[in-house]
């Protein structure tokens, strides 16, 4: 493929510009460069649990106290959140009622628009807010300093996935869960020790509500068919995209794939919810060690899961990769529309030459 080309993604209805450079090789990139620090003050290695917040729960298979050493993951609120805890007895603000997950109205029609106020007769509040609720939380990986989640051998990752697991089931009344994990300076991470984050949140983040509309459609027009279930079956069938295939769950480059080398983790069996499945971590350590095998150890990255907004039955829970190669430019942020300069497939061919 030489010319650019308009894709549109099939669970969020966005497009993206596969535009391949002239020379579609991973050696093009540089990646960034990032030599981690190291351990020196690190509030998130074994040993230094006083330096956080009191944990929310940690993971100690021999057993040990509570804010000691010992653990295998720890999970602390986070010191510097992006949602705060409801207090205990706290009304909901009379005004503005929150957003309900579910409810038809979520993500596109908050009642705090103020268009859509002013849609009831009365003068629009153009600044309106209200406070963001939920939890934020940090889940530390491994007791041991790693700048990368490639680095976490033997059962440590299924360790690691089985604690977002747990933190995410413990948010389960949360309108939406996010867990996410940044990885490198560029990622925008902030330490170096390989942590994810969870958001719990009062509100389905826009993104997600559109999926789970389309995949609620799809469901609709097909009697009852997944739509991420079809996207697979003809991936598999096709194999230009796909990277690797285990019992559990198969890794793609997306069809509109927003970024060289964005990798998708996705269930074989349809399941609304990440957390309460169970597979992943193998295939999972497999798209790390690919990435590390390009380009270098450690890679900068984001990666999210995807999961089903509370009171939502039917959905097909992903897991998005992302290596950071390149930093987001103004037409991205123009127009909301990602150019990818290596197309899918050519990431796919060469990321299965690197996997193991
Ligand atoms: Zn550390």
């Amino acid at each position: 493929m030489s010319n650019p080309e308009i894709r549109i993604d099939q669970l969020t209805g966005g497009r993206v510009l596969v535009a391949p450079g002239r020379a579609e090789r991973p050696d093009d990139f540089t990646p960034g460069e990032w030599h981690p620090a190291g351990h020196e003050g690190c509030p998130f290695c074994e040993g230094n649990e006083s330096a956080t917040p009191p944990e929310v729960e940690a993971d100690r298979p021999e057993g040990g106290t509570e804010n000691g050493p010992g653990w295998a993951t720890r999970t602390v609120p986070n010191l510097y959140p992006a949602v705060t805890p409801r207090e205990a007895g706290q009304p909901e603000d009379a005004r503005i009622v929150p957003d309900r997950a579910g409810a038809e109205s979520s993500a596109f029609s908050s009642p705090a628009d103020p268009l859509l106020a002013s849609g009831r007769g009365s003068e629009p509040d153009m600044f309106v807010s209200r406070p963001a609720y939920g939890s934020h939380e940090v889940i530390v990986n491994s007791p041991s300093h790693l700048a990368s989640l490639a680095e976490l051998e033997g059962d440590s990752l299924s360790t690691a996935v089985a604690a977002w697991r747990r933190r995410m089931r413990a948010h389960r009344d949360s309108a939406y869960v996010q867990l996410i994990l940044n990885q490198g300076p560029d990622s925008g991470a902030s330490l170096e020790h390989s942590h994810a984050q969870l958001g719990a949140m009062e509100f389905v983040p826009p993104a997600v509500a559109r999926e789970r509309e389309r995949v609620g459609a799809y469901r609709e027009r097909t009697a009852g068919a997944s739509l991420l279930g079809e996207i697979l079956r003809e991936e598999i069938r096709r194999g230009d995209r796909l990277v690797a295939i285990d019992d559990e769950v198969a890794l793609v480059c997306p069809w509109a794939s927003r970024h060289p080398y964005e990798m998708r983790l996705i269930p074989r069996r349809p399941t609304a919810r990440f957390e309460e499945d169970e597979g992943g971590a193998a295939m999972l350590g497999r798209a790390l060690r690919a990435l590390t095998e390009l380009f270098g150890n450690p890679c900068q990255l984001n990666l999210w899961v995807r999961t089903a907004p509370r009171g939502v039955e039917h959905f097909h829970w992903h897991l998005d990769l992302i290596p950071r190669l390149e930093p987001a430019s103004a037409f991205e942020m123009a127009t909301g529309v990602d150019i990818n300069i290596v197309s899918p497939e050519t990431a796919a061919e060469a990321l299965r030459k690197a996997i193991d």
